[in-house]
């Protein structure tokens, strides 16, 4: 291969282009990414810096040395269009094409919009460094009474920041509890606790039917008819892979670019890694899978067919009212939950999801040792959950597992 593009510059992107050089790889590498901004990370956007902890340079991710020996072409500001599998050729925005011999799709995704809502101001999502900056300004000043529409990872941690930063905090959540999906009702039900304990008002089992105000947002109205006063509301209701580029070209797409346990998608010469990317069956929206996957995807791409696998154990963590959420493993629907250390009443604990006798997923609220431990633990092969142990097996149903 002489020329590598990797389409998405940010965490991804950065570790498959990081991937190619220690690889060996030493042809010409190519990086396209929509964004004006060089990567940065982008779990402080709805933590330190949004709270006004940490600000814009302590979110880069590669500093000018690094650049130096990635020895890459930078395509900022630039969007891809679409791929012509055939003629190996990439759309660029402007015009221009782009021929590559192999492509690295790490597009990521974008926050799900809530339809009507564009052109109102006072209205926000929470994906980009543009975003955070946005609403960041716009919680600077006076206390405000602010609206969280979704009760998931980014609407709990923006709720918090926002509380932490002395505004008056509603969360409104459709579904009975928030987080069902990602810990089970069980455990969901105990961090939903963490909104009222640390200063927000959490709405469950009511959907929001529409907002009110002219121009600039005054209102939510909740679909059981109350009204919420708003100076300012946050949608945080999920995101939505980046996959709308290649329609029309030859790659397998749907919740996902569709690829093996290898991130081999249906053309050997193209890879999907990170938020993006359906392997396995699996879409994980985590910061660990999309700097795990990088080294097996560029294997492959490199081989020109699978020669290895990613099966990371999905791992995330969550920082919410001053407490630190971590979660290893895939739980399955109506496993066991046991507390091994600490009490659910504390607000501090180690609890384990068990199905069968085995154990499937660890979660921990401020215990980061002993979680390690446990999540050490369930990596091991021979205790590893049985779907996802090594060698083959049988396509999960399509998942999403959002931060
Ligand atoms: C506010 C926030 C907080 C988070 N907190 C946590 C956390 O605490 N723990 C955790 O595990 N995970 C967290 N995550 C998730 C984690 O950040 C993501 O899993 C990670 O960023 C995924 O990286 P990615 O490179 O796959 O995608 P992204 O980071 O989404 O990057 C994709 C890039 O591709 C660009 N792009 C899209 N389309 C095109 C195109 N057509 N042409 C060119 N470029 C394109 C985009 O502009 C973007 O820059 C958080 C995410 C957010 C938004």
């Amino acid at each position: 291969m002489r020329t590598v593009t990797v389409v998405g510059a940010s965490l991804a992107g950065l570790y498959a282009a990081r991937e190619l050089r220690a690889q060996g790889f030493d042809g010409r590498l190519v990086i396209v990414g929509e964004e004006r901004h060089r990567p940065y990370d982008r779990p402080p956007l709805s933590k330190d810096f949004l709270s006004g902890r940490a600000d814009e340079e302590q979110l880069a991710l590669c500093d000018a040395e690094e650049e130096t020996d990635l020895a890459a072409q930078w395509l900022l500001a630039t969007r891809a269009h679409g791929f012509d599998a055939g003629g190996r050729t990439l759309l660029l925005d402007n015009g221009r094409t782009l021929v590559t011999d192999g492509l690295v799709i790490a597009t990521g995704a974008s926050a799900r919009r809530l339809p009507g809502t564009s052109g109102l101001a006072g209205v926000h999502t929470l994906r980009t460094l543009d975003d955070a900056c946005a609403l960041r300004d716009a919680l600077s000043g006076a206390a405000r009474r602010v609206v969280v529409i979704g009760g998931g990872f980014i609407g709990a941690e923006t709720a918090s920041s926002c509380v932490s930063l002395g505004h008056d905090v509603t969360v409104v959540e459709a579904a009975p509890l928030p987080l069902v999906p990602q810990l089970g009702p069980e455990m969901a039900g105990v961090c939903a606790a963490l909104h009222r304990r640390g200063g927000a008002e959490l709405i469950t089992g009511t959907g929001v039917s529409r907002l009110l105000g002219r121009g600039a947002v005054t209102a939510v109205e909740l679909t059981d008819d109350r009204v919420l006063p708003a100076d300012l509301v946050v949608v945080g209701i999920g995101a939505v892979p980046n996959t709308g580029w290649l329609a029309g070209s030859a790659l397998l797409l749907g919740d996902g670019v569709l690829c093996d346990d290898g991130c081999v998608t249906a053309l050997p010469q193209v890879v999907a890694v990170g938020d993006v990317a359906r392997v396995g069956g699996l879409r994980a929206e985590h910061w660990t899978s999309a700097t795990e996957q990088p080294a097996v995807a560029v294997r492959n791409l490199l081989a020109g067919r699978t020669v290895d696998s990613a099966r990371p154990l999905p791992y995330f963590w969550s920082d919410q009212y001053g407490s630190r959420i971590q979660f290893a493993g895939q739980r399955h629907e109506g496993d066991t939950v046991r507390v091994v250390e600490g009490s659910t009443d504390e607000g501090s604990f180690l609890c384990l999801y068990e199905h069968q006798g085995r154990t499937t997923a660890v979660l921990a609220v401020d215990r980061p040792k002993p979680f390690l431990r446990a999540r050490r633990e369930l990596a091991r092969p021979a205790t590893r959950p049985p779907d996802l142990g090594p060698g083959p097996a049988p396509p999960p149903p399509p998942v999403t597992a959002g931060h």
